[in-house]
């Protein structure tokens, strides 16, 4: 079975992984529900009828555990989290339809009703299985209660997550060499009865699903392993008093297994956003149920396995609709490690804001750094140069240009037709996008925006319009008014604020988030003033150096060595820079004085983090040069190396330490230029 193209008939929900309440929101959690509402926004621009929902996941045994560390209850300890992001979400312009959250009665209730519906179709069983169990707390130990080794690969695990080896789901009574997290002392296991559901009975039919479901490629082709081997059934009862009571007989005092009711949520969300709109608007029982949908799921890729073989067992089990797509996306790294919240090693969503960042800059790179399914790496540094070279030089640059052209000659849009080639570009991106779309490829579709504003601006550079009389730029300014109007409606599921700027700034009425890509070769108002503000701002070099000093101080107030280990430097690789937009002169690349140099003497300098001091011999003399590679390079390997040096670059202190020129090296890792022959230290590179 393969599905009609998007935009169908049918009503589509957009869904995102639910964020669980237990912690404040960094920026790498922020990138699947910045994808999310992107893809939502993108699709209703298609013309798709879209819901997009979520809401806070509330149970489980962290929550338990960290509430009883602070005294509190769970639930004041999950609803202060959930008010949060309840709070944060907007401030990111990511517009939910609904967010609920999964303690609320509308998840209660129909959690139970799935449950039960289970049960009539006779999916359910019970059976006896060892639990951990503390005799000194005389407490059962669930999950997160509970840690050992993982059965599989041996690695140190958790209850229910192989999270440090082999990632594997963990069923109760699995754990090998159990210990309370309670009390350090070692678990007992016990018998006890529990509730399973037969993922054997759809086994099956998840092997016809995953060759049906559309999405990323990670999640599609990840769960064929464990959907072809044999599928071990899913216990959906726990030992705990926090959680959805168990709806069935003979298990009164067991509440479901948060992986119950979490993805469940995903329908009360959209049951809510039914309930407030009114089912004539939008029918979550023809979406989830009766009717044919469109269901996207975007997630982390850490749940690719609950959304690919549990989750559709879960609605087939209760006769539901399957997801058309899921889409899961990578992680975020901070200049090229993993995120630490122990360590403070990460950009808060609301510190990101409190640094006068409008959040359409993060937006924008988060959603279109890397494909969905590939690692993204957050550093100040990257984020300027894709904020000013993109954004700025690019798109804010183009739309003021053209806009200020058009008010000062014309009052607004000329009289004049638009041009074959200009609307022939224009129709070609819209098919870009849309097929981008139908890949679930966001970046992309982001892309689609850029590289009509980039057109825009060697079109003008071209045309040199200013040189002509009014009559002969007319129509090449009508063209940049059309591509302004272009480029506002492609870039707003993006940079929403910022797209209603430019449409606001062309003298549209309403909001740039109500039309659809057809509206891209419809007519721009014929009067509009000249625009009092620019799009977009450049960030400046110091704020950069200050950002990335308070983080770095920020981090060694609570790094300890053996933290050290945690580093995840996956760089991305697809994750290049744009190529420069401007062309240089042979006169300015001769202006370089580059020189091959042998680094003599590599010292850290104290203090620094990342500086390192080297004497470089570049033949006419000897250099102090200051270099960041302090924690990428082994310094005692240094000497000897053969570097290209920048000779002539301007004298720098860095940390109170000369620098008199410059050593080049590859990306994030600083990977050092050096010579492929026998060239000598002093020897011109050119
Ligand atoms: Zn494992």
């Amino acid at each position: 079975m393969t599905h009609r193209d998007l935009p169908t008939d049918n009503p589509a929900v957009v869904t995102c992984g639910l964020p669980y309440a237990n912690g404040d929101l960094h920026v790498g959690h922020l990138r699947t529900y910045v994808s999310g509402d992107a893809l939502s926004r993108a699709l209703r621009t298609l013309g798709q009828e879209t819901a997009f929902v979520s809401g806070s996941d509330m149970h489980g045994t962290p929550i338990a555990v960290n509430a009883e560390k602070e005294g509190v209850t769970p639930e004041e300890f999950a609803l202060r989290h959930h008010e949060e992001y309840e709070e944060t979400f907007p401030k990111f312009n990511v517009d939910f339809d609904n967010y609920g959250h999964t303690h609320e009665e509308t998840n209660v209730e129909l959690t139970q009703e799935f449950v039960r519906e289970w049960e009539a179709n006779d999916h359910v069983y019970e059976r006896e299985i060892p639990v951990a169990y503390d005799p000194d707390a005389d407490q059962w130990l669930p999950d997160r209660f509970v840690e050992g080794e993982c059965p599989y690969c041996g690695e140190h695990a958790r209850g229910d997550e192989c999270d440090e080896g082999c990632q594997r789901h963990l069923e109760p009574g699995e754990i090998e060499n159990p210990r309370s997290t309670l009390t350090g002392n070692p678990a007992e296991y016990h018998e006890r009865a529990h509730k399973f559901l037969r993922l054997e009975d759809f086994q099956e039919y998840l092997q016809g699903f995953i060759n049906r479901m559309e999405g990323t490629s990670n999640a599609q082709n990840q769960p064929r392993e464990w959907i072809e081997g044999e599928l071990q059934d899913l216990c959906i009862t726990r030992d705990m008093d926090w959680g959805i009571d168990y709806p069935g007989e003979g298990a009164e005092d067991l509440v479901l297994y948060v992986w119950v009711d979490a993805p469940i949520e995903y329908v009360a969300s959209t049951k809510q956003y039914s309930e407030r709109v009114g089912t004539d608007t939008y029918d979550w029982e023809e979406v989830w149920k009766d009717g044919d949908s469109e269901i996207i799921h975007v997630i982390g890729r850490d749940i690719i396995q609950h959304h690919t073989v549990f989750w559709p067992s879960m609605l087939r089990a209760a006769e539901y609709n399957e997801p058309r797509a899921v889409c899961a996306t990578g992680f975020v790294n901070l200049n090229g490690k993993a995120f630490s919240t122990s360590r403070n090693r990460a950009i808060w969503a609301n510190e990101y804001l409190e640094e006068g960042f409008h959040p359409d800059l993060l937006r924008y790179y988060l959603a279109t750094a890397a494909g969905f399914e590939r690692d993204v790496n957050f550093s100040w540094e990257r984020f300027q140069e894709r904020v000013n070279t993109e954004l700025a030089d690019v798109v804010g640059n183009f739309v003021n240009r053209a806009l200020l052209f058009a008010a000062r000659n014309y009052g607004g849009t000329p009289d004049a037709e638009l041009t074959d080639e200009t609307e022939t570009r224009i129709a070609e991106a819209m098919d870009d996008y849309e097929d981008a779309l139908n890949e679930y490829d966001v970046r992309s579709a982001g892309e689609t925006a850029v590289a009509l504003a980039r057109y825009g601006n060697e079109y003008i550079q071209n045309e040199e319009p200013w040189k002509l009389d009014d009559d002969e730029a007319a129509p090449v300014i009508r063209d940049c008014v059309q591509l302004v109007k272009a480029v506002s409606v492609l870039l707003q599921p993006f940079t929403p604020e910022k797209a209603d700027l430019a449409w606001s700034q062309l003298g549209e009425d309403g909001s740039v988030a109500d039309a659809t890509v057809g509206d891209c070769l419809q007519a721009p108002p014929a009067t509009f003033a000249e625009p009092d503000e620019p799009l977009f701002e450049k960030i400046e070099d110091e704020r950069v150096e200050e950002l990335n000093e308070k983080l770095e101080e920020r981090v060694e107030e609570t790094t300890s060595e053996e933290d050290e280990a945690e580093d995840v430097s996956e760089a991305d690789t697809s994750e290049f820079e744009a190529l420069a937009d401007e062309r240089i002169s042979f006169d300015d690349f001769e202006a370089l004085d580059l020189r091959v140099g042998r680094i003599e003497d590599a010292e850290g300098i104290e203090g620094a983090d990342k500086l390192a001091r080297l004497t470089v011999d570049i033949g006419v003399e000897e250099r102090q040069i200051v270099a960041g590679i302090k924690q990428l390079h082994d310094l005692e390997e240094l000497p000897g190396t053969k570097v290209v040096v920048v000779a002539n670059l301007e004298k720098a202190e860095l940390f109170g330490v000369e620098s008199n020129g410059m050593v080049l090296a590859a990306g994030e890792d600083a990977d050092l230029l050096t010579t492929h022959g026998d060239s000598e230290p002093g020897t011109k590179v050119r």
